[in-house]
């Protein structure tokens, strides 16, 4: 069988009623090239180029991607990778899965980041597969980042990531749960004041009545992933007032926040002390960001 063959029966699978709306409405003409281009190890330009291409006893192994996609396991998951910021992610199911919404946030602390003179210390909190604080050390060669998460399997692949895209030791990664304090920031010989520059992170924030609705499509995320609670915010909370303590005076917060909770986010920072919150939009123009400023001493 060749590639065009295989392709077409790929999507008529996909397409069929008791397929997942979201993979059926989705992209399954994209997701049979992806699958395709991970079994054959071609890239999907030469796919694309050479339609006649033979699977050469692949076919098995596609079909059996394709069934699985059917039920509605996420295509990175089946390929293992997740292509973010212009970088390719290890991805397993003990992380979410890299989404377009998070490349907000890393733009933002870009921009954030972009006025700091020197070399910032940068600390991402629920790092995940690690893609924001990759994504952070990569475009800042000088920047200090460390990470941090509360899942060693999701530690495991963040590290992984950190060591094939910037190098393994660029990132300091520890295992803890936010609630129970946040890392010291890099001590400074200067008697500047010692703290964060920027904290960024995408925590769980869906609310937890959601949350089965979401995974009903099959994604398999991980819930501890995207569970935040009653609101979503009960992992925002902690971490601002706990940014709050371990930034330094005009250091900046920034967390990604589901559309319907971003506003009360930014309550929240409000009453940790945080000045000139700001809601920020994804590319949809939802309301996908919250960040603040920690009010210089006076
Ligand atoms: N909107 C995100 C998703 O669907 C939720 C991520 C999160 O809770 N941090 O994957």
């Amino acid at each position: 069988m060749n590639v065009s063959e295989a392709r077409a029966i790929a999507v008529r699978r996909l397409t069929q009623p008791d397929v997942p709306a979201p993979v059926r409405l989705g992209t399954p003409g994209l997701d049979a090239d992806l699958l395709l281009s991970k079994r054959l190890d071609l890239p999907r330009a030469f796919l694309m180029a050479h339609p006649e291409r033979s699977l050469d006893g692949l076919e098995g192994a596609f079909f059996a991607d394709i069934a699985r996609r059917a039920t509605g396991e996420p295509v990175a998951y089946l390929t293992g990778t997740r292509e973010f910021w212009g970088l390719s992610f290890k991805v397993t199911p003990a992380v979410l899965i890299p989404k377009p919404d998070t490349e907000t946030l890393v733009e933002r602390a870009l921009e954030i980041l972009s006025v700091f003179p020197g070399a910032p210390a940068v600390l991402d909190v629920c790092t995940g597969s690690g893609c924001v604080a990759v994504s952070l050390a990569h475009a800042l060669p000088r920047s200090l980042v460390a990470a941090t998460d509360i899942s060693a399997a999701a530690l495991e692949v963040a590290r992984e990531n950190a060591a094939r895209l910037v190098g393994a030791g660029r990132i300091a990664f520890e295992e803890g749960d936010l609630r129970e304090g946040l890392p010291a920031p890099p001590a400074t010989d200067t008697a500047a004041p010692q703290g964060w520059d920027l904290i960024v992170s995408n925590p769980p924030y869906v609310p937890s009545a959601v949350v089965p609705e979401l995974l009903a499509d099959g994604r398999m995320e991980p819930e501890l992933a995207l569970d935040g609670g009653a609101d979503g915010l009960d992992l925002v909370r902690p971490l601002a007032r706990l940014a709050f303590d371990s930034l330094r005076p005009g250091g900046r917060l920034l967390v990604e926040t589901g559309e319907y909770n971003a506003r009360e986010a930014a309550r929240v920072f409000e009453a940790c002390g945080f000045s000139d919150i700001v809601v920020g939009r994804d590319l949809e123009g939802q309301d996908r960001t919250v960040e603040g400023r920690k009010p210089d001493e006076r």
